[in-house]
């Protein structure tokens, strides 16, 4: 009877120990989920914020008033290569533009910018019309936003750079209240044949993002 006694008491002893561990397990895993949680917004938000910078705000900045703008116009450089100061030249030397760069903001491919840098041309900073279509009528309206890289004949941007347009498309046409309607690829403005921005360029994925981007900030007002 003892011995009976001394073994239930040793395989109790087992039973509250495993309890106890299975306890201190669960009451770990409700104290850690939180703080898991709360460290995976804390690295979403700041990925969100990286994706944000550079403060456009600040890089946007134009020395005169601002002009009117009622579209967006993207474009490809057709070139594998390329930054804001080499097409300046080309656009001034070649084409024999007084104003030089035909657009308002160059997105870098890491060629001869940085990977997803966005360059200010002086036509932005001046608020000049742009010189990135063959209709005058857009150009007086239509930002011009030039990618470095062939995307008709070689691949698509890179995700740095496609990330840095969506915040630089969603920035100006928030700023400028233009509809998404009016962000158009440069084919779209049908006054001389082009394929620019070529042919690989995700310009549904652009749209899909921008709507995200508009019904979240919306979603956030309402709360
Ligand atoms: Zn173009």
């Amino acid at each position: 009877m003892f011995f009976i006694k001394q073994h239930m008491n040793k395989h109790e002893g087992i039973i509250r120990c495993i309890s106890l561990s299975m306890i201190v397990i669960a009451s770990g895993l409700f104290i850690s989920i939180p703080f898991l949680k709360s460290a995976k917004i804390e690295k979403l938000n700041r990925l969100e914020s990286a994706s944000c910078m550079p403060d456009l705000d600040h890089l946007c900045r134009t020395d005169v008033k601002e002009r009117g703008w009622e579209y967006i116009v993207i474009h490809h450089s057709a070139t594998a290569k390329g930054n804001a100061a080499r097409f300046d030249q080309y656009h001034k030397k070649k084409k024999g533009w007084e104003y030089g760069l035909a657009y308002h903001f160059v997105i870098g491919n890491g060629s001869f910018s940085g990977n997803g840098e966005i360059e200010i041309g002086n036509r932005w900073k001046k608020q000049i019309h742009g010189a990135h279509t063959a209709n005058m009528n857009c150009n007086r309206v239509a930002i011009g936003i030039c990618l470095v890289g062939d995307f008709e004949n070689g691949g698509s941007p890179s995700e740095t750079q496609f990330e840095s347009l969506v915040n630089l498309v969603q920035y100006l046409s928030r700023k400028y209240n233009i509809p998404s309607s009016n962000i158009l690829e440069h084919k779209h403005v049908h006054q001389k044949s082009t394929a620019c921005p070529g042919k690989n360029f995700p310009f549904a994925e652009l749209k899909t993002r921008l709507l995200q981007i508009a019904s979240k900030s919306s979603n956030h007002k309402e709360l």
